[in-house]
C-alpha cells in the first residue's frame, strides 16, 4: 500500500472518460488499497483513481465508518435537488455551492466482484455523485456557472496550488473533502 501523489486541476487524466473495469483482480484490489490509504492521509472524504493518474472507474467513499468501494458505479435512480458547499482535493482550497440529487440508488461491484446496490442521501448522495462525475471527467467547477467558475478558475490561477506538473504530494498535514 502507498500514499500516491494527487493529480491538480490542469492534469490531462482528471477530463479523461475513465475505463470500465472487467473484473475485480489484484491490480484492483492494490489500487483500492492505495486510494484509502491516500484519500485518510490527505483527509478526504472520497477519491476517485484518476485523480492518481490512473483512469479506471474506481473509487473510495469514506465518511467516518461508513467506508466503501465504487467499481464501475452506474446511478440507477435519482430524486430531488439540494445546494451545499463542495470541495475536491484535486483542486484544494477552492469551494463554491454546487447543485445534485438529494438521494440516490447506484449499482458498482465492490472489490470481490460482487453487485452491490447503494442507497444514500444527504452528504454521502453528494460524494458519490462528486465521484461519479472524476469517472467521467467532470470536475465540481463544471456544474457552476460560467461567471462562478471563471472567478474561481482565476482564484486558483493566483493560489500557488498550480503548478507546472500539477501533482501534489499528499502529507497527513493537507486537508479538504473529495
Ligand atoms: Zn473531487
Amino acid at each position: 500500500m502507498a500514499v500516491l501523489p494527487i493529480h491538480l486541476l490542469g492534469s490531462p487524466v482528471l477530463r479523461e472518460q475513465s475505463a470500465t473495469i472487467d473484473s475485480a483482480d489484484n491490480n484492483t484490489r492494490e489500487l483500492v488499497a492505495d486510494l484509502f490509504e491516500t484519500m485518510d492521509a490527505a483527509e478526504g472524504v472520497g477519491l476517485a483513481a484518476n485523480q492518481v493518474g490512473i483512469a479506471r472507474r474506481v473509487a473510495v467513499v469514506g465518511l467516518d465508518d461508513d467506508r466503501f468501494v465504487l467499481i464501475n458505479p452506474v446511478v440507477l435512480e435519482s430524486d430531488g435537488k439540494d445546494t451545499a458547499e463542495e470541495g475536491c482535493l484535486s483542486i484544494p482550497d477552492i469551494y463554491a455551492d454546487v447543485t445534485r440529487c438529494t438521494s440516490i440508488v447506484v449499482e458498482a461491484l465492490d472489490v470481490d466482484g460482487k453487485r452491490q446496490r447503494i442507497e444514500a442521501d444527504g452528504l454521502k448522495a453528494r460524494v458519490i455523485q462528486h465521484e461519479i462525475d472524476h469517472l467521467d471527467g467532470l470536475l465540481f467547477l463544471d456544474r457552476l456557472s460560467p461567471f462562478k467558475r471563471r472567478v474561481l478558475t482565476k482564484r486558483w490561477k493566483k493560489s500557488g496550488n498550480d503548478t507546472p506538473n500539477h501533482l501534489l504530494d499528499v502529507t497527513p498535514a493537507s486537508k479538504t473533502s473529495g
